[in-house]
């Protein structure tokens, strides 16, 4: 089922895809630079196998004209023929080569756009050569352009100029062969016609492919999502936090996981309802989710009323300047918390776990330094946060090694 673009049910997430999707998209380019550049390397790999497929066959079928000719033919016209033949196979052998190759394949469309062009003339001139002889039309130019628009894995704009520029092609080579207005005129219309059916149809498959690309990329993030705040799941976290830890442990880079806790949440609930403490819930994550701006940063919820914070490249120093900006915006809001055994308004417990990772360790003992830290700042009266780093020293788990094989 396709969720067409301007949906008003299409999902509020704030991503290229996302932005793309409600805005639908009138010409066949994404705004976003990055996202077209995605789209078009995830159209390659979809249509590589299909267009080899069809390269063969086009290769298969144009041998098989080179023995009809030849039956058909006499032999100076066989020569020039020939050669044509031998250059539009050599082309789509080119073009086969290139897409099969693990290497050259992301040159593919770049090498199309010029060469089906090329392809279309080698057409033209064979029509040509056999008109006076064999048939006056040109059904091998028609194959050439439904292929160039259908068959060839081309992008819809590269496969319009390719189509019109053959159409241009055989319409001046045909003035200058002095070919009878009549059938100049006639021959024209079909090609015309030819370039506007497959344009259509090319135009439609595009569009509908984008359309594609935008839901899965869309059902994808939403898979990251947690459906109630907006921001990562714990499924993003656990993913992000293995990446995170690899990439540290490369770089020896120092990294914080922050578990922040809402203080008394169950008192909230059952004074205010469940709905105002889901807003609640939006409201932590919001001001979550504006901290964790650089690139391998992330804020997700980790369950219930506790959110985690992975912070990459992050000093003590950082920590401590950062959960204080966090427990400041969260008082600036001021949700009032009638029920809470702490303040009158909503606050959050805070445990950070501030280490270096290493290679003969596990993310398992980072998150049990941040649950301790949590852990002690909520048993030393909430509203606080605790960091821990030395401590890490000393933690059994996540351990790796003879003496510990039983530690995650
Ligand atoms: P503490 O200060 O020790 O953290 O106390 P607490 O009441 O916050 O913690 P507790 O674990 O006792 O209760 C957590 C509450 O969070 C209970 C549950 O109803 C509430 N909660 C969990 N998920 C949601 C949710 O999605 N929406 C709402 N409104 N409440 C939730
Ligand atoms: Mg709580
Ligand atoms: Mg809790």
């Amino acid at each position: 089922m396709y969720i067409l673009p301007n949906d008003t049910n299409a999902p509020q997430l704030d991503s290229a895809a996302a932005r793309q999707f409600r805005r639908g998209f009138r010409w066949l380019r994404f705004a976003d630079k990055a996202l077209e550049s995605d789209f078009r390397h995830h159209h390659r790999l979809n249509v590589r196998s299909t267009v080899a497929v069809h390269l063969w066959l086009a290769i298969v079928l144009l041998t098989g004209f080179i023995l009809i000719n030849q039956q058909v033919l006499n032999r100076e016209q066989t020569k020039s023929l020939l050669i044509l033949t031998a250059i539009a196979v050599g082309i789509l052998t080119l073009c086969a080569v290139v897409i099969v190759s693990t290497k050259y394949q992301k040159y593919y469309h770049r090498f199309i756009q010029w060469l089906a062009p090329l392809f279309g003339l080698c057409a033209v001139a064979n029509s040509f050569i056999d008109r006076p002889f064999v048939v006056s039309l040109t059904p091998t130019i028609v194959l050439v352009i439904t292929g160039m628009y259908l068959m060839a894995g081309m992008l819809f704009v590269p496969a319009l100029c390719g189509g019109v520029f053959v159409f241009i092609g055989y319409c001046v080579t045909g003035r200058f062969m002095q070919v009878p207005t009549s059938e100049l005129f006639y021959n024209a219309t079909v090609l015309i016609s030819t370039n506007a059916i497959a344009a259509t149809a090319c135009f439609t498959l595009e569009r509908l492919r984008r359309i594609n690309f935008l839901e899965a990329r869309l059902l994808a993030e939403m898979a990251n999502r947690d459906g109630l705040t907006g921001i990562y799941n714990r499924r993003a976290f656990d993913e992000h936090l293995q990446r995170v830890w690899q990439v540290a442990v490369r770089e020896e880079v120092p990294v914080a996981l922050l578990l922040i806790d809402i203080d008394c949440f169950k008192l909230y609930n059952d004074h205010y309802g469940h709905q105002a403490g889901d807003e609640c819930l939006k409201k932590v994550a919001n001001i979550l989710s504006t901290l964790a701006r650089r690139p391998l940063d992330l804020s997700a919820r980790y369950g219930g009323e506790e959110f985690a914070m992975i912070l990459y490249d992050a000093q003590r120093d950082y920590v401590e300047e950062l959960t204080q900006i966090i427990r400041n915006e969260l008082r600036e809001l001021n949700v009032l918390h009638a029920a809470s055994e702490i303040a009158e308004y909503l606050t959050v417990s805070i445990g950070a776990a501030c280490i270096t990772p290493e290679l003969r360790r596990s993310p398992a003992g980072w998150v049990q330094l941040a649950d301790q830290a949590l852990y002690e700042a909520k048993d030393t009266g909430r509203n606080r946060c605790i960091i821990m780093d030395k401590e890490y020293a000393q933690l059994a788990t996540g351990r790796y090694g003879i003496a510990d094989k039983q530690t995650t």
